[in-house]
């Protein structure tokens, strides 16, 4: 909203308007007059004025006539003196302690993990960073909007709640009257002003007639029949929707309407149409009718009359001018609130700001937006009316929110959102519980909505939900939690009263849920539909938390304690009544009976929402671990206690887990996998599972040992299963009764074991978490993320992770990928439980094979038994008796004996282990007990037990001698070390028994008396059947291993192929060594009479298509190369030129220094028949062609495709072409240096161009211009000279190679031009060449800027891809006319040659001179042709051209870096008076002649020769690749290794340069000076050394991307000041910062789109265009990713270079971590970025991540 910022002309021109207009201001002035009549006058007067051209408003004009006729004169009168002048001064005198500013969706806002009070406290940027906060354990979230800054709120940190810029005193203002009142006056003019302006806003916002306006406002006017037809937002309908709507209701423009969209989107409101009231009427039905044609709903159209909605309008901006007034003095927002919350007296009516509340969800977008904003801005910031306010706000709380859930739009557009502001602060929480019974209206407000989801039996029941609309009642749910999340550290009684009353409220939502959504098996038929689910788990998940916070609440006063816990009894109770019609049965067995009602989980119905008893078992350990279960029969009397019917629904629960797990549910589909899945997860557990445990427990622990075994027994429908054997041949039925044995066990060793819980043993919530940990890292070593999922959050969002994790575990960093991990501390392996309770069975298995594994590779035997648990607290002591109870021996002794006996089909291994972990716990819990009391006093008597005889025939065994015999059970081979442990343990407590009393007995076990009656036969037997079985086994596990194997084939595959790369590298470079070693001896030399020997292998390649191999010949099929081409900016030296898009005029021979953009070829080196890459990809094509539907990842037309082995993106194949060998007598060719002289050859030269322009001229036009005929006085020579050097005939290609040769360069020119392909096309070649240069002095680049040497370190792929496209190039020339060839070489050497120069020859310094010279050299041998017969120079002649032509190029070169390098002061003063200065010296002599002055004779010699040094190592570099590349010969050893000034000398010899570089102008001096001076006199190059133009500096700036800063929250801030260029709005941004150039835009907003050919482009697509030549790299920001896109259809998302301490990435800052950059991982993007291969990581993240294929990366 326009404010302050554009009061400056404004107050201009509103003088003027003040002096035409006097009378107004006078008039108000005035103190006689009536404030209300005369200002609702003059709004009556001006206002429908001002806002009358409302379809087409210039927002600009309305704004001044609105400040000149009305807000001026108010201000005036309301000041009493100029208001800029006033507020100037106000403002100064500093404002509140409070920062509250707003937060817009996506505003990054920090909470301090060390301070905060709880999550929702948070700061903004700039008070975070100027907080102390700043180095605590923050936190950094994305705002969804509508929150505000928490800074100098002292409730809501517990340390530091002022930033330093909010603390008084020390703001930036000089404050001598610290305290600046307002004075009387304006305080009274305020009481008179604000009440009308109020009343205005009021009145006009919830004001329901459309034609009509008050009385008061209509006084002045005629009523004209002007109305407009208004359009509303809601959140059914798209964009698209809308647009349609609107194009077909008013047979608008596409543009009009996506104009209208997008402001009805903002706004929430805007005319479309503007007439009569019949007109609008009539538009409005049609609007609405087409709208409900596309969706169900018609759009919300309303007709208005001009004048309501211009008023309409004003008030709004009414309400922004308060807003701004706001800030000004805190006086000014206590009269505002005051006059809000004034309630008529004797009147019912709501006050001015109630109404506003409760006419909030009928308000459209805009006004709510200004309405929460003037909340904020009054009554958040003065803490006195927060209470008033927030007294009123839950006064209305009911009505608000069934308002709310009624509407249709965000949450944060709601004024119940602000709930959160009011709810979290403690002292606003007490009274709003004491005062206003907060809890209480909460609650009821959810007993209200949810009626419509109660069944017949009063309890949920959410089939067919709405999820909008639960999603909304959800949000009630949070203000309960936001109530409850500081827990009061004093009680008052009424505190307590009210509380409780709240509580026992709550209740009977709990009562609703008690037994929800009851299930029942499906026998027979599966079912047909699967039932919603997600409804209750997800509110089961909302309440977790507030559960815990209850009973944390009750918990912390005793008596509160009890009497909930008695409310909480009885609702148990009163749910508990159903089924006891049925009549009770009996069970009996050993000796024992239970008396039960008949209840089958099976067959009768279950539900797992149980949270009422949940709740009690809270309340219990809560109890106990207070002590103040001792008074709990004051509560509740033991006879009402029943605990059989408590424990009786959280068993049935676990039973239906058992059964599902036995497959006895699979006909209820998944709908019930998935709510058991959630039962036992992390998310939920604390308050489903868990509990139920604990029940059990309190069940064990009050009822008689034996009875609540008999009752497990019988829940789990098991009781027959340990009477007797049953004869049944069903092997589904004994699978699922072992399954259920297995199940109930489970819980038995779950129900003694797990003491982890304060109140059940006396530990503490850090050793719980520790345990937690403990497991997790038992399984593997784990990230900080991973564990932090698998441990519950509390209501604060904390785990208590970091206060324990350094004492369990150490911490691994990441490399380059992946992440950081913990690993478990050694001495902690001893806490290890394999039935940890919160395991899932895989994590179970994981876990025991880990610990297995570890313990092996420690040389020590394989047991795991249970470490000793804590001692359970007094309440929960008897648990431990139903270990050596009754039943328990007879479960234990049946399945022992079952497995001694052989009898395979009736048990399980993990039976048996589960039975030797009880028997395990039983001596542990024996052990120590008679380790810490007196042997008479101990009366658990597990051993005794134990050893005794069974009752019957069967069990005439006792437990000891079945362990024994187990032992040589072979399917227990594994579980041998265990009961070893067992068998020691029972020896131990034996020997404690008789120690203490002092009876010594000779200590022979049992065990060894036994042993000897074995037979030798028997041993034998069992071991021939044990190998057997071992054999089995094994056999079993390579089948697993085999399909698992089949089943991760894809994955395997992939592995793979990595690996054999890998290996083929290797390969590679071993062959390589070999080849360059046997030709040591050889001269390794490139250019020249001395040049030596091509080193060629014979190339023989294999198809990766058909898998034939073929050897590389001319002659042949032709083999190709998969490759990708595309343009680059990778090495441009100036960022800012603009490229053109399309080469349709661009002639591409020259590149300019800069390397603004340029075409790189790469290939990831796989071969492939030229054939079988055609039926590939016609193959391909017919493919995609027939799946119209499916995306497509590359783009067909163009050529794309993937290559068929590594899926890596390409677009055309490069022709692989055989280097042809060369050799040379080097005595011959020296002989020949005798007469064949750089002038002589220059000479040559010339006349064979001028003897071919000669011949040419006659045919047709001149083609050629004509030599300036300096220096060629000599007519001997003769146009066929260039002959006589030697020649030979060219190399004759195969025809499929031409064509694979014509197929590539025409690829290269359309890629590299973005032009129609043309095989005809003149430029091909010049494309051709460039490319070949480019790619060079990308891989030369790289190479440099990873540290590696020039040769022998290049990448497998990179090294063949470069050979063949040299090769490629050279090759090139056959398939063009050679008469081209000739006019582009002409051209070239139009650069070079002394008497030679062109009307088009660029000047030295706007060419590269790398690209001359391969250019040149590709296409000099086009002058050896003669007419039709195709010949090319011999060795020799090449030998000499090559030489020649490099040193014209780096005659030149040297020229380039001494220009530009002549502006160059000396940096320091240490003078050289080598030789190769003393050259330079006197060469810039001679050059100064030239030059008339311009070029410095002072410049010292060494200053220079450092300079051509340094700015020629490139350079020299580059071309000593392409000639390795082209001419095969070796370079010197030197070169494979890394040394600057080793490297120098080896080039030059490699080269054949001198390394003083300048003795090479000596030597040519006669030829090189007309050269020099033609050079020197050019335009350009004089105005460069005269500083009025820079030419570029050699070397080049390698390009690096963009400096991040270390501390990502730095580039959040740089995001929070970013403003987008173009629009002014305060919409959300998405700011994103491009990393090649750093320039930050604005992505994905319609404001920053561009038209680029006729179509609209978002910003960062348009710009990398520019910048990247269509392939980018950006960071999004607020979401910490990297983009990668390329063109306009390609993309995908990255991990940011950002890691948090823990080694991970936090993409869209879900974690919030403070993050801090790693060098590594941004390096890496480096490379992605200069190896080019962007592209590629695009195409394979496309293709494993179908996911981002909906994106429309076009408008990113
Ligand atoms: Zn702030
Ligand atoms: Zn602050
Ligand atoms: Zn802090
Ligand atoms: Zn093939
Ligand atoms: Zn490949
Ligand atoms: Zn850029
Ligand atoms: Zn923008």
């Amino acid at each position: 909203m326009a404010d302050g910022a554009d009061r400056g002309p404004v107050a201009g021109a509103a003088g003027g308007r003040a002096a035409a207009q006097a009378p107004e201001p006078a008039m108000w002035c005035d103190e006689r007059f009536d404030f209300q009549a005369t200002f609702l006058q003059c709004l009556a007067k001006h206002v429908p004025n001002i806002y009358s051209a409302e379809m087409d408003p210039l927002v600009e004009k309305q704004e001044e006539m609105v400040q000149a006729a009305i807000l001026y004169p108010l201000e005036c009168y309301l000041f009493g003196e100029d208001p800029d002048m006033f507020l100037e001064k106000l403002q100064q005198s500093g404002t509140s302690q409070l920062c509250g500013k707003v937060f817009k969706g996506g505003e990054t806002t920090y909470s301090c993990r060390d301070c905060a009070v709880d999550p929702t406290c948070v700061l903004c940027i700039d008070c975070f960073q100027n907080s102390i906060h700043k180095n605590h354990r923050y936190k950094m979230h994305s705002s969804t909007g509508g929150g505000f800054c928490d800074c100098g709120d002292t409730e809501a940190w517990k340390a530091g709640p002022l930033c330093t810029k909010h603390e008084p005193g020390a703001s930036s203002s000089p404050k001598e009257n610290s305290e600046c009142q307002l004075n009387e006056e304006i305080m009274e003019h305020s009481r008179r002003v604000f009440p009308s302006v109020i009343k205005y806003i009021v009145d006009m916002l919830i004001w329901e007639e459309e034609k009509e306006l008050p009385e008061e406002l209509t006084i002045s006017r005629e009523k004209v029949d002007s109305y407009y037809c208004v359009l509303f937002n809601d959140e059914h309908h798209s964009y698209d929707h809308v647009i349609y709507s609107l194009q077909r209701a008013l047979g608008c423009e596409l543009g009009e309407a996506q104009l209208h969209t997008t402001a009805i989107d903002k706004e929430g409101r805007r005319a479309v149409k503007a007439g009569h009231y019949a007109s609008c009427q009539e538009a409005k039905e049609e609007i609405k009718r087409h709208s409900e044609n596309v969706s169900q709903r018609p759009l919300h159209v309303e007709v208005l009359h001009a004048d309501v909605m211009a008023h309409q309008k004003f008030a709004l901006r009414l309400g922004s001018w308060l807003n701004k007034l706001m800030s000004y003095s805190s006086d000014f927002r206590q009269i505002f609130c005051q006059i809000c919350l004034k309630e008529e007296a004797g009147s019912e009516k709501p006050c001015f700001i109630s109404k506003l509340m409760l006419w909030d969800a009928r308000l459209h977008k805009g006004a709510r937006k200004v309405l929460h904003e003037l909340i904020f801005s009054s009554f958040f910031m003065e803490m006195e009316y927060k209470k008033f306010f927030a007294v009123e706000f839950v006064k209305y709380y009911k009505a608000l929110q069934k308002e709310y859930i009624s509407d249709d739009h965000d949450r944060f557009l709601s004024v119940t959102a602000l709930s959160v502001q009011m709810f979290t602060v403690p002292t606003l929480a007490r009274h709003l519980i004491e005062e206003q019974n907060v809890i209480t209206t909460i609650t009821e407000t959810l007993l209200e909505v949810l009626p419509e989801y109660l069944d017949k039996n009063d309890k949920f029941n959410f089939q067919g939900y709405s999820q909008d609309k639960l999603t909304r009642v959800y949000s009630v749910i949070y203000d309960l939690r936001y109530i409850l999340v500081s827990k009061p550290t004093v009680w008052t009684d009424r505190l307590r009263e009210r509380f409780l009353e709240g509580f026992v409220s709550f209740l009977r939502i709990l009562t609703c849920m008690q037994g929800m959504e009851e299930i029942k098996r499906q026998i027979g038929q599966h079912i047909e539909v699967d039932p919603d689910w997600e409804a209750a788990i997800t509110i089961q998940m909302q309440l977790k938390n507030i559960l815990l916070m209850f009973q944390e609440w009750c918990a912390s006063d005793e008596e509160l304690l009890l009497r909930s816990y008695r409310e909480c009894h009885k609702a148990v109770m009163r749910c508990s009544m159903n089924g006891r019609s049925r009549e009770k049965t009996i069970f009996h067995l050993c000796g024992h009976t239970l008396e039960s009602r008949p209840y089958r989980v099976s067959a009768d119905p279950v539900s797992i929402h149980l949270p009422l008893s949940r709740t009690l078992a809270g309340l219990h350990v809560r109890l106990s671990k207070t002590g103040a279960i001792s008074r709990l029969h004051e509560f509740v009397s033991p006879e009402e206690f029943q605990v059989e019917l408590l424990v009786e629904y959280p068993l049935r629960c676990l039973v239906l887990v058992a059964q599902v797990a036995a497959e006895m549910w699979r006909r209820n589909g998944l709908s019930l996998i998935s709510q058991v899945f959630y039962y036992q997860d992390v998310k939920c557990r604390e308050e489903m599972y868990d509990k139920d445990i604990i029940m059990l427990q309190i069940g064990a622990s009050l009822m008689d040992p034996n009875q609540f075994l008999l009752l497990i027994l019988q829940r789990y429908e098991l009781a027959d299963a340990f009477k007797k054997i049953k004869p049944t041949k069903d092997q589904d039925l004994i699978k699922q009764y072992n399954v259920l044995i297995e199940e109930m066990l489970q819980i038995l060793i779950y129900i003694v074991g797990e003491r982890y819980v304060p109140g059940i043993s006396n530990v503490t919530k850090e050793d719980v978490i520790m345990r937690e940990i403990i497991h997790l890292l038992c399984i593997e070593p784990m990230a900080h993320s991973a564990i932090t999922k698998s441990l519950p959050e509390n209501e604060n969002n904390e785990t208590g992770l970091e206060n324990v994790i350094n004492k369990v575990a150490t911490f691994k960093k990441p490399g380059v990928s992946g992440h950081g991990v913990y690993e478990l501390k050694d001495e902690c392996l001893k806490e290890f439980n394999m039935f940890f309770y919160h395991y899932t069975k895989t994590q179970h298995s994981k876990a025991e094979h880990t610990q297995k594994k570890r313990r092996k590779q420690e040389n020590r035997d394989e047991a795991l038994p249970p470490p000793p648990p804590p001692d359970f607290s007094p309440a929960f002591s008897n648990v431990v008796r139903i270990l050596n109870c009754d039943v328990m021996m007879h479960i234990l002794r049946t399945l022992l004996q079952r497995a001694v006996e052989l009898e395979t089909h009736l048990w399980t291994e993990a039976m048996i282990q589960m039975v030797l972990h009880l028997l395990s716990l039983g001596l542990l819990e024996e052990k120590q007990q008679l380790q810490k009391s007196p042997e008479e006093e101990v009366t658990f008597d597990f051993y005794h037990k134990a050893t005794r005889m069974g009752s019957s025939a069967l069990n005439a065994v006792n437990v000891l001698m079945l362990l024994e015999k187990l032992k040589r059970v072979p399917q227990l081979e594994a579980q041998k070390d265990t009961v070893n442990w067992i068998l020691q343990m029972f020896d131990l407590v034996k020997r404690l028994r008789e120690k203490s009393s002092l009876v010594t007995v000779g200590a022979t076990s049992g065990s060894e008396a036994t042993k000897g009656d074995e037979s030798t036969q028997d041993k034998e037997k069992a071991e021939r059947k044990r190998k057997a079985e071992a054999a089995r086994l094994h056999r079993q596990k390579i089948m697993a291993q085999m399909s698992a194997l089949q089943r991760n084939f894809i994955e395997t595959h992939k592995l793979l192929y990595e690996n054999t790369l890998e290996a083929q590298g290797k390969d590679d470079a071993i062959m390589e060594e070999e080849s360059t070693s046997s030709a040591i001896d050889y001269s390794r030399i490139a250019l020249g009479p001395k040049r030596g020997p091509s080193v060629i292998e014979k190339e023989v390649l294999t198809c990766i298509l058909c898998q034939e191999e073929q050897e590389v010949k001319f002659e042949s099929a032709a083999m190709v190369l998969s490759a990708c081409v595309q343009k680059s900016t990778a090495l441009t030296q100036n960022r800012s030129r603009i490229l053109e898009l399309s080469g349709d005029t661009l002639d591409p021979l020259f590149m300019h220094p800069d390397l603004p953009c340029g075409t790189h070829t790469g290939s990831c080196g796989h071969v492939m028949h030229a054939a079988c890459w055609q039926k590939y990809f016609e193959a391909m094509q017919l493919n995609f062609r027939q799946r119209l539907h499916v995306e497509q990842i590359f783009d067909l037309e163009n050529g794309e495709y993937l290559c068929p082995l590594c899926k890596s993106l390409c677009n055309t194949v490069i022709p692989i072409v055989p280097l042809q060998a060369q050799k040379i007598n080097s005595e011959d060719a020296e002989a020949v240096a005798q007469i064949l002289s750089l002038a002589r050859w220059l000479e040559i030269v010339t006349v064979r161009i001028s003897g071919y322009s000669v011949k040419n001229a006659k045919g047709e036009k001149q083609s050629l211009p004509p030599f300036t005929n300096k220096g060629t006085g000599n007519s001997t020579l003769e146009f066929h000279s260039i002959l006589s050097f030697g020649v030979q005939s060219s190399a004759k290609y195969s025809s499929s190679i031409k064509e694979m040769l014509i197929l590539f360069a025409t690829t290269i020119y359309r890629v590299g031009l973005k032009v129609a392909p043309n095989e005809a096309d003149s430029r091909i070649p010049m494309m051709t060449w460039s490319t070949c240069a480019f790619t060079i002095q990308c891989i030369e680049n790289l190479l440099e800027t990873e540290g590696k040497p020039l040769f022998g370190s290049l990448q497998n792929r990179q090294h063949s891809g470069l050979k063949a496209l040299v090769q490629f190039a050279a090759a090139q020339r056959t398939t063009s006319p050679q008469l081209l060839i000739q006019k582009h070489l002409i051209r070239l050497l139009g650069v070079l040659l002394p008497n030679y120069k062109g009307e088009d020859t660029p000047s030295l310094l706007e060419v590269d001179m790398f690209h001359i010279l391969v250019g040149a050299v590709l296409s000099f041998p086009s002058l050896y042709w003669e007419d039709a017969v195709d010949l090319q120079p011999s060795s020799v002649s090449s030998a000499y051209n090559h030489l020649y032509l490099f040193h014209l190029t780096t005659l030149a070169h040297i020229m380039q870096i001494v220009i530009s390098s002549a502006t160059e002061s000396p940096t320091a003063h240490t003078s050289d008076n080598s030789e190769e200065a003393q050259s330079a010296q006197s060469f810039c002599r001679e050059v100064c002649q030239y030059t008339s002055g311009c070029f410095s004779q002072d410049i010292p010699g060494w200053l220079v020769w450092d300079c051509v040094k340094k700015g020629i190592m490139p350079y020299l570099r580059c071309a000593a690749l392409f000639f390795h590349y082209l001419l095969g010969v070796s370079p010197p050893e030197e070169l494979l290794q890394v040394s600057e000034e080793g490297q120098f000398k080896a080039l030059c010899s490699y080269l054949s340069l001198p390394t003083n570089l300048f003795v090479l102008f000596h030597e040519y001096w006669d030829t090189v000076n007309p050269l020099l001076q033609r050079w020197c006199t050019d335009p350009v190059v004089l105005s460069c050394l005269k500083g009025k133009s820079i030419a570029i500096r050699y070397p080049r700036k390698r390009n690096h991307l963009i400096e991040l800063p270390e501390d990502y929250s730095c580039l959040l801030n740089q995001a929070s000041q970013f403003r987008c260029p173009r629009s002014s709005d305060d919409e959300q941004k998405h700011p994103v910062l491009c990393l090649f150039c750093g320039a930050m835009l604005c992505s994905q907003n319609t404001c920053c789109q561009e038209l680029v050919n006729g179509e609209e482009l978002g910003a960062c697509t348009s710009h990398a265009l520019q910048c990247g030549a269509g392939v980018c790299m950006f960071l999004k920001i607020r979401e910490c990713k990297v983009v990668l896109i390329e063109g306009k259809t390609r993309g995908c998302l990255y991990p940011a270079p950002y890691l948090d301490e823990y080694g991970e990435t936090d993409p869209g800052l879900k974690r919030g971590n403070p993050l801090h950059l790693c060098q590594e991982r941004y390096r890496k993007l480096h490379l992605l970025w200069q190896q080019h291969c962007i592209i590629e990581e695009i195409a394979r993240s496309q293709e494993t991540n179908q996911i981002f294929f909906g994106f429309n990366w076009q408008l990113l």
